[in-house]
């Protein structure tokens, strides 16, 4: 029987982990913690149609000159890391018009739409459904100059079907009562789901992964190197893993591990963080909310309401900075009663981002049984199961159930 180590136990390698055990494949789950405790613990937990915008769209251009002031909530950059990383920033800002940006948003499409599918039926495999919530989510525009500068998305969105209804103040009243009336406009993305716990449901699919058989281990990787006809997985205690192939699905720590095998990966590091916090007297909310003048999404979790950040382009381990966090809190303070925050420190994650906003689906060019699944910026949360289709696909030579060209690692990879 073929077997597989998948390196990296996110939602991302969790999903591959499962498809390729059901697949008939022998695996291994690999991971220095337990699984889900990274970048798929901290997220806003939405899956959403909606996302299959990316951040490089053709309205950056115009938002380019306020953005490029380093003061708005939803961006903030650090020069030297875009400029270190220039085939990375020249790349992200060339694909936001054009064709680029027409292929990148039909090939997010369709590994959206794959992976809610296959969501829904992991979440009932894995007896996770009451985490599910089926009510949408509201993009919240505070002027009419705020709403008209979002037509460009909202016409995208009409284009693929999204369903999605527009929404003045009394209807947002009745939908989200505990809003302050702050509000001129809202859309309300229908097709889409949310969590109330996105570690916590990482952490279902990976038990039933282990339910199945498939084995779970606690290692911090150091290398991969090929092994015969197979691969032999490395960590830094320096023992071995030997196997028939391998995955990689380590998210924002891929390049620097792919960089060990002489294979140089252009990401870029959208950083986020998160804090929870109570809510005053008895208020509440129904669904996550993007307040877009505000730069922050506000999802409702078991932990409390969970405020996340918009980007902070830096390298992925520069300190942290909170600036985005407090702004944040004051424009959420002006949309909802928050009540204190919950937790000890904030949290930070990094968005792993490739220059065309797609994730890298398929195998390594030239590294026979060296698989990558890697690369999924905002969206990682919510595509982790259609990834997982693609890659299975791909990997046993059956007819992918969506176009994997847009994914394939030799866009970047040599
Ligand atoms: C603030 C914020 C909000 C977001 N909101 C959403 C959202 O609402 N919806 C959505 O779909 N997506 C969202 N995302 C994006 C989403 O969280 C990511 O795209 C997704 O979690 C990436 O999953 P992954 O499995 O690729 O990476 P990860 O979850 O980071 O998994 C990588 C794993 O690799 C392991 N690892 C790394 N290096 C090593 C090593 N050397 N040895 C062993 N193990 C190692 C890590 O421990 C980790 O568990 C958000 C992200 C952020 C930061």
């Amino acid at each position: 029987m073929t077997t597989v180590a998948v390196l990296g136990g996110g939602m991302v390698g969790v999903c591959c982990a499962l498809e390729l055990q059901r697949r008939g494949m022998t695996v291994t789950l690999i991971d220095r913690r337990e699984p889900g405790q990274e970048t798929s613990y901290g997220n806003s937990g939405v899956l959403a149609r909606s996302s299959l915008m990316p951040m490089n769209n053709p309205g950056l251009w115009k938002a380019l000159p306020k953005l490029l002031s380093n003061r708005t909530t939803s961006l903030r950059y650090h020069l030297p890391f875009l400029l270190k990383n220039i085939r990375w920033t020249a790349g992200f800002l060339a694909r936001a018009r054009g064709r680029a940006f027409q292929e990148t948003t039909t090939a997010l499409d369709a590994l959206i739409r794959l992976s809610i599918d296959e969501h829904l039926s992991l979440m009932a495999q894995a007896g996770a459904l009451p985490r599910l919530r089926d009510n949408g989510w509201l993009m919240l525009y505070r002027s009419e100059a705020g709403f008209d500068a979002a037509a460009m998305g909202r016409a995208c969105y009409a284009s693929y079907g999204v369903r999605s209804e527009i929404l003045d103040p009394g209807a947002l009243a009745e939908m989200e009562p505990s809003l302050s009336p702050i509000f001129h406009r809202a859309l309300w993305i229908k097709d889409a789901h949310s969590v109330d716990n996105p570690s916590a449901l990482v952490a279902a699919y990976a038990q039933l992964f282990a339910d199945r058989g498939g084995v779970i281990r606690r290692s911090d990787l150091r290398d991969v190197i090929p092994d015969g006809s197979g691969w032999s997985v490395t960590d830094t205690d320096g023992s071995r893993h030997q196997t028939d192939r391998v995955v990689v699905a380590l998210g924002p720590w891929a390049p620097e591990f792919m960089s060990r095998i002489g294979i140089h990966v252009p990401m870029g590091f959208e950083r986020g963080y998160h804090m929870h916090y109570g809510a005053e007297g008895n208020a509440t909310l129904a669904r996550p909310i993007y307040d877009t003048a505000g730069g922050y999404v506000l999802s409702p979790m078991e932990q409390g309401l969970r405020l996340t950040t918009g980007v902070e382009l830096t390298d992925r381990d520069a300190p942290r900075n909170l600036s985005q966090l407090t702004s944040a809190t004051s424009a959420a303070r002006q949309a909802f009663p928050l009540g204190a925050a919950l937790d000890p420190a904030p949290w930070m994650g990094r968005r792993p981002t490739l220059p065309d906003s797609r994730p890298i689906i398929g195998e390594a060019p030239g590294r026979s049984g060296l698989w990558l699944a890697f690369g999924h910026q905002h969206i990682g949360f919510s595509t982790g199961p259609g990834t997982a289709s693609i890659l299975a696909d791909l990997m046993t030579e059956a007819a992918p159930a969506i176009d994997p060209a847009p994914f394939r690692p030799g866009r970047f990879l040599h």
